[in-house]
């Protein structure tokens, strides 16, 4: 059994000081009165809902433009090069850093959107290279499993494409189901994946779907990130893949949209209503030039936005929270669109960092209280970006002043 005493702790929507948290078995067993000897300030541990770790491999390459200005699907072939280059081994590398990184950026939890899958030939070799990766970082990881067969609505993969392919849905299902049996249940869990509507048949979607909510896992899918996209999703099936999917598979908590920069109100609205969840990734949109999803409509209806830090190109999850508002900022040219009930802007966003990305990942985090997972992100108070706040601005204060380095440590299963 450990007991925290924190200077101050997050606890609905607040900062609180003198109050006790115990772990036990790395769940949180109580909380009660503290005397603040511990260091710091505890928020829930980051949760990255959405991570390409392998991507951390492309940090500073595809941003050259000899020939005027370039897209996303310039970025794609930079990343195609990558893929074809990395032997197991780098692959590993890349995996490591990217989570030790996250974890220096408070992160406790990585939802890792997993499609890298084989070595030269069809093996799954890179899907235990992920795990054991994060098991050396000493990161919580959600492998998000992904099926992948088609190089757009009517092509078939090109060389590119080739290590991430699944042939058939059931010797993808049998790895999925091998990898549940196998993983250590505490730290790593199994969801699936989707990759997106161009890269998977909606025949194919609707099975993904039912069997994941069959099992209780999440499932997870990539929606209209490019225009490209949506244009060739209406030629294909007459209507955006956000309608496509609205109508062939059943919406739930359990279901992720990651992207959505340019969903349809209608589209979105009916995504909410179901249930179903939203992922955005502000540093990787702004990075390939996405656009910028209307973060608005879904705090009207108080739909579930989580985060993710994607093509991990700058890890940094108080980059992301701000990003997320600072965006909407600068389309709107309005203040405080990302805001709970009471108006408060940290609130929400750490919620979208929190207990947010841990529904979206299907695991009980997210937020200290008991019967949580004991994963605490740890604020350095006494850190120079912070001098002068409050425990009533400090949390604004970390949104909008703050980087990786006021983080001091993180807290994994109470340890
Ligand atoms: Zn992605």
């Amino acid at each position: 059994m450990t007991i925290y005493n924190p200077e101050l702790v997050w606890i609905d929507g607040s900062f609180v000081a003198k109050k006790s948290i115990t772990v036990e078995q790395g769940v949180i067993t109580g909380i009660g009165n503290g005397d603040g000897s511990d260091k710091g300030a505890f928020l829930p541990g980051f949760v990255n809902t959405h991570s390409h770790a392998f991507q951390r491999g492309l940090r500073g390459r595809g941003e050259l433009f000899p020939s005027g200005s370039d897209s996303f699907w310039g970025w794609r072939e930079e990343m195609y090069k990558l893929v074809s280059e990395l032997s197991v081994g780098q692959f590993r590398k890349l995996c490591v850093q990217s989570f030790l990184e996250m974890r220096q950026a408070g992160i406790t939890t990585v939802g890792e959107f997993h499609y890298f899958h084989h070595d030269r030939d069809a093996d799954f070799a890179m899907d235990q290279v992920v795990l054991d990766a994060a098991n050396e970082a000493g990161i919580r990881i959600v492998i998000l499993h992904a099926f992948y067969n088609k190089g757009g609505f009517d092509l078939a993969l090109n060389a590119g494409q080739s290590r991430f392919e699944t042939n058939s849905l059931a010797s993808w299902w049998s790895q999925v189901d091998k990898l549940r049996t196998s993983v250590d249940g505490s730290m790593q869990q199994v969801g699936t994946v989707a990759h997106s509507v161009r890269a998977v048949g909606i025949e194919t979607i609707k099975e993904i779907a039912s069997g994941s909510m069959h099992r209780g896992m999440p499932m997870h899918i990539h929606v209209e990130e490019q225009r490209q996209e949506m244009e060739s999703c209406l030629k294909a099936h007459g209507v955006t893949p956000m309608a496509l999917l609205n109508d062939a598979i059943e919406v739930s908590p359990l279901v992720t949209a990651v992207h959505c920069t340019h969903t349809a109100a209608a589209d979105m609205e009916q995504w909410l209503s179901a249930g179903g969840n939203v992922c955005l990734c502000p540093l990787t949109e702004a990075n390939l030039a996405d656009g910028i999803c209307d973060v608005h409509r879904i705090v009207k209806q108080c739909g579930c936005v989580s985060l993710g830090s994607d093509s991990n190109a700058r890890i940094s999850m108080l980059e992301e929270m701000r990003w997320m508002e600072y965006a909407q900022r600068l389309v709107r040219e309005e203040r405080g669109v990302c805001v709970d009930s009471e108006g408060e802007m940290a609130s929400y966003l750490i919620d979208a960092a929190t207990k947010n990305g841990a529904r979206c990942l299907g695991i009980p985090a997210g937020v200290i209280e008991v019967g949580k997972l004991a994963d605490f992100t740890v604020i350095d108070m006494e850190h120079p970006q912070l001098k002068g706040v409050t425990p009533k601005t400090l949390g604004a204060a970390i949104c909008c002043g703050a980087d990786n380095a006021a983080i001091s440590r993180t807290i994994i299963a109470g340890a």
